[in-house]
């Protein structure tokens, strides 16, 4: 199966668009035709040396199109249903198994190493070289993407698939992490620290939650003025001297909820600071040091470091469709489309803090 794809050759290369072959299907698997996919910041992980997917690879994990093919073993989707990709997951191990497959025996392996899980490739170039491409069970910066049965959640047909594609990740994450993991309980005060497309969905979340004092904290204007428009009631500049007393000012002495989307150790405690006792702090960041805390800081607090947002794609997409498409939870404000050609300039706008979401059309 011919597919042109982005390819990340090197770690400090441009990504380049390229004609691959793609394997033929497993019995569990599904070939999708890409129509949009969402970048996170989770796709520039394999720019970092010695991480553990290493180019060559095609990224891209939020994925949405259309069937075009099924393995012989699939039965919960069609040729021609119209899907939304997510993480991978066995469906087996214990936690698969209670209903909890962001916490999958195997959620390393299948999503972030990029190959089979026994470490071949999926796809060959032009000269035949293999090129990883199993980036969380899709790589979908691409025209064709080999998913998986179990990470394939079908949508309605009259849906628009170029919106969808990041809800598989990034705005799930945020979400979830609210609505599932954090359990966020209406009349209750929540603060997001970062406001990007994760930190955003959060604000939205929280709002739908029924959270009465919602402080966003970031460094940039412009998207504090945005989270203002999504729910937020309060907003913090990042860099401003009196951070602390600003959110303790907000929050009556401490929120019962805290969120950090940044991995900043100096963010994270930060927001355990601003967290009241008995209160959660989650945590979603790649961690960008080492995190030291004391026992003060964490004294009566639960610390969460979450994945996915703790919560199951196959509920949990269709439950964002639906309050979006009740005004709740108006997702597609982060969304600025690029053809893939542009997939450079989309991925050096999101890093420079430019486009929130940006989102590829192969
Ligand atoms: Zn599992
Ligand atoms: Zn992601």
């Amino acid at each position: 199966m011919k597919a042109t794809a982005a390819v990340l050759r090197g770690t400090d290369q441009p990504y380049a668009i390229e004609e691959i072959e793609l394997r033929d299907l497993r019995p569990n698997e599904v070939l999708v035709r890409i129509v949009a996919a969402g970048m996170c910041h989770t796709d520039v992980l394999p720019r970092v040396p010695g991480f553990i997917a290493p180019p060559p690879i095609v990224v891209g994990h939020e994925g949405s199109g259309v069937v075009e093919a099924i393995g012989n073993a699939v039965t919960k989707v069609a040729v021609g249903d119209h899907v939304v990709l997510s993480f991978d997951s066995c469906g087996v191990c214990a936690n698969c198994s209670a209903g909890q497959p962001a916490y999958c025996d195997t959620f390393i392996v299948r999503n972030l190493f990029g190959r089979e899980l026994d470490g071949s490739a999926a796809a060959t170039d032009a000269a035949g070289e293999p090129i990883a491409a199993r980036w969380f069970g899709q790589s979908s910066f691409a025209s064709h993407a080999i998913a998986t049965e179990r990470n394939t959640v079908v949508v309605d047909k009259a849906l628009p698939l170029e919106v969808l594609g990041p809800l598989g990740c990034g705005i799930q994450t945020g979400a979830g992490s609210i609505l599932g993991a954090l359990d966020v309980q209406p009349g209750t005060s929540v603060a997001v620290f970062g406001s990007g497309a994760v930190g955003l969905a959060a604000v939205m979340a929280a709002k739908v939650a029924g959270a009465t004092t919602i402080i966003a904290v970031d460094l940039q204007q412009h998207r504090l003025d945005l989270a203002l428009e999504l729910g937020a009631t309060h907003v913090v500049k990042g860099d401003a001297p009196d951070v602390a007393a600003q959110l303790a000012a907000a929050s009556g002495g401490g929120v019962q909820y805290s969120f950090d989307t940044t991995g900043i150790p100096a963010v994270i405690v930060t927001a355990l600071q601003a967290t009241r006792m008995t209160g959660k702090c989650g945590l979603v960041g790649v961690l960008q040091g080492n995190l030291e805390l004391d026992s003060n800081t964490m004294l009566g607090k639960t610390i969460l470091n979450i994945l996915e947002g703790s919560v199951d794609p196959q509920v949990f997409i269709p439950r964002m469709i639906e309050l979006w498409q009740d005004g709740q939870f108006p997702f597609d404000r982060l969304i600025e489309e690029f053809p893939m050609s542009q997939i450079n300039e989309a991925e050096q706008s999101s890093l420079a803090g430019g486009v929130i979401k940006p989102v590829l059309r192969p």
